[in-house]
């Protein structure tokens, strides 16, 4: 069975529509599959009418970003009951905060010569949801950077014009917000953060004490010393392994939806729990 639990539409950062993403989940083989844009579910009921349309099983996701140790973490949620009242508070206050978050990229961009950054920005972005991404594109359009890459290295991180910290609600909250929306939290990427091993560990066993159920054990860019190092972290801490691409379909990027290694043998993946798909 392919399944692939992590992937974007033009609701968060992500190029296609949620009909498209599920049309191309479908084409490629999936299974199951995870619409999960970035502190929103509006895709979802698109992607759900198009799912039921050529009969793919959608599975309702969400990335959610979240605070550990003042770092931006993500957070996954699979199988969330979308008009959850707490969830979709919690989801709200990120977009606010995305709002926010812009119009201060936007001063800082000001800062160093990039002006009417927020109206371009408005521009390249298909929903109200802004994302670094979309900033990152816009620059690359005007010709400021060659690729996205060196946007965030230049503008978009930490001292840098366009960095603004993160301002989520904390881990053990978005958390709870997933679990009484009924869902399942996957700590997304475990890799892709900037941290040494010795405080991944301490971030999961963090995690895994704040009622985490999974580990994302397969994705999009993992070696397969990479899936065999996660995949004991999951033993270790008593966390079911999840797989997802975190496709976002950008032509540079070289993850493909449902491209993904085998589950390594694991005590637990996380959609056992699910008895219809069993
Ligand atoms: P945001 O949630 O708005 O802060 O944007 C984070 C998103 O930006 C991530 O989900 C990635 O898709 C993208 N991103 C982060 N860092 C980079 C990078 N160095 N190069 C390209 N995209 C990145
Ligand atoms: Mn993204
Ligand atoms: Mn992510
Ligand atoms: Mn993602």
């Amino acid at each position: 069975m392919k399944i692939d639990l992590h992937n974007h539409s033009y609701y968060s950062d992500g190029v296609l529509s949620p009909a498209e993403v599920v049309d191309l989940a479908k084409n490629q083989g999936c299974d199951v599959f995870a619409l999960t844009d970035h502190d929103t579910t509006d895709g979802l009921v698109e992607a759900q009418q198009q799912a039921d349309e050529i009969n793919l099983q959608l599975i309702h996701g969400v990335e959610v970003s979240a605070m550990w140790n003042n770092m931006t973490i993500h957070i996954v949620g699979l199988n969330v009951d979308i008009e959850n009242k707490t969830l979709q508070a919690g989801l709200k206050q990120h977009q606010e905060f995305r709002q926010i978050r812009a119009e201060k990229i936007a001063r800082g961009l000001g800062g160093v010569g990039i002006f009417n950054a927020l109206e371009k920005v408005k521009l390249v972005a298909k929903t109200p949801m802004i994302t670094r991404t979309h900033f990152a594109q816009m620059l690359v359009q005007e010709g400021v950077c060659k690729d996205m890459r060196s946007v965030f290295k230049r503008f978009l991180t930490g001292k840098k014009p366009g960095g603004v910290g993160g301002k989520w609600a904390e881990f053990d909250e978005v958390i709870s917000w997933i679990h009484a929306a009924g869902g399942k939290a996957v700590l997304a990427h475990p890799l892709r953060y900037r941290m040494t091993n010795t405080k991944i560990k301490r971030l999961l066993s963090h995690l895994s004490g704040a009622g985490l159920d999974g580990v994302e054990v397969v994705t999009g860019s993992s070696s397969s010393d990479e899936i065999t190092l996660v995949s004991q972290w999951a033993k270790e801490f008593d966390l079911s392994a999840s797989i997802g691409s975190d496709y976002h379909g950008w032509p540079n990027q070289r993850v493909q939806i449902g491209h993904l290694q085998d589950m390594p043998n694991v005590n637990k993946t996380i959609w056992s729990d699910w008895s219809w798909l069993n």
